[in-house]
């Protein structure tokens, strides 16, 4: 998913095949989203600077991405940085999108590419980082004019300083406000906008949450194989002092199980809601409407969750209520070998 990197707000999802142009809401700067099939990365070093007797030569690296954004169209983007080593790893087939922020239908400036194959993204820029130095060379001029004229006028050096310091940093700020690269919007526009990411945003929160419950659902479920492992070789070795252990761990593997039962609704619900969210989100884009118009759909949805929610955190305590199987559980996890000793 894709979050605006000037305020952080959730602006769309990256586009596996195609080029999309996305507004945040936030702060209503707009960006151009290619994603696509890498054909070829290249790349190659430039010198900045050549060698002198006191310093070493410096170089950069030009690179050269083709991305095949359908089966008939590839795009070239050609950028440089200032680090001279192949620190940006693209691989023939990766799945790769390239972010530019823009002004109006133009681009401004290359921010990063992510590489969706291998999961790094490679920052290049940061928006709005090209107006503010206009603004900061347009200050400065300012400045500099100023103490100009001060240094003729009939007013003593230091009043000129301060006076060329103040129009300077005013001017600057000013003129950064004024040259920011930002999309206007109507605001009709402005609040579906905002409406729609906040759905993404929703979205993200959800993946998260199924992420982690996902993950407790591996550690549980391997520590249930471990358990019951170790009950059989118990059992096949017919010592009868093993009898109360063996109990135990029945008593622990039946909690697993019912804690196991509402990760599974959890996660269940969490795959509903996600499919719910792209419904609605897609319904919106394509009506070119607010989502959920009225219906209160996600209202209701995200209702149901909570409660969802709510009930696996009550099954949880109610489960680790009973201190033996919670003991055993707890140092069963770190150590297969605890229960034999
Ligand atoms: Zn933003």
């Amino acid at each position: 998913m894709f979050s605006c990197p000037d305020c952080q707000c959730v602006v769309g999802e990256y586009p596996t095949a195609g080029v999309l142009a996305v507004v945040c809401a936030g702060c209503t700067f707009k960006y151009e989203l290619s994603g696509g099939v890498a054909r070829a990365c290249t790349s190659r070093q430039v010198q900045v600077r050549a060698a002198t007797e006191q310093q070493r030569a410096s170089y950069a690296r030009q690179y050269e991405l083709t991305l095949a954004v359908s089966s008939r169209e590839t795009l070239r983007f050609t950028f440089g940085t200032a680090r001279d080593d192949e620190w940006i790893r693209i691989g023939t087939g990766d799945a790769c999108v390239v972010v530019y922020s823009m002004r109006g239908e133009e681009r401004e400036e290359l921010l990063f590419i992510v590489n969706r194959t291998s999961g790094e993204r490679f920052i290049l820029g940061t928006p709005g980082s090209r107006s503010k130095f206009k603004a900061n060379l347009i200050g400065g001029i300012i400045g500099v004019g100023v103490l100009g004229l001060g240094a003729v006028a009939p007013i003593p050096f230091a009043v000129a300083l301060g006076l060329a310091a103040a129009s300077g940093f005013g001017a600057a700020m000013g003129m950064a406000h004024v040259l920011k690269p930002k999309h206007v919007l109507r605001l009709d526009e402005q609040v579906t906008l905002s409406a729609r990411q906040s759905l993404l945003d929703e979205k993200r929160t959800v993946l998260r949450r199924r992420e982690e419950v996902a993950a407790e659902v591996d550690t549980r479920q391997s520590l249930r194989k471990r358990l019951f492992d170790l009950k059989t070789r118990m059992e096949a070795v017919k010592v009868d002092a093993y009898a109360p252990r063996i109990e135990l761990i029945d008593k622990a593997l039946a909690s697993l199980e019912a804690q196991l039962d509402v990760d599974h609704r959890l996660v269940a619900e969490y795959e509903r809601t996600l499919q719910i969210i792209d419904i609605e989100y897609e319904s919106s884009v394509a009506a070119d409407a607010m989502p959920g118009d009225g219906a209160g759909i996600m209202e209701a949805r995200l209702t149901e969750l909570r409660s969802v929610e709510e009930h696996r955190a009550e099954t949880t305590r109610q489960l680790s209520a009973n201190a033996e199987v919670e003991q055993l559980l707890r140092s069963h996890s770190g150590d297969p070998s605890s229960l034999t000793k």
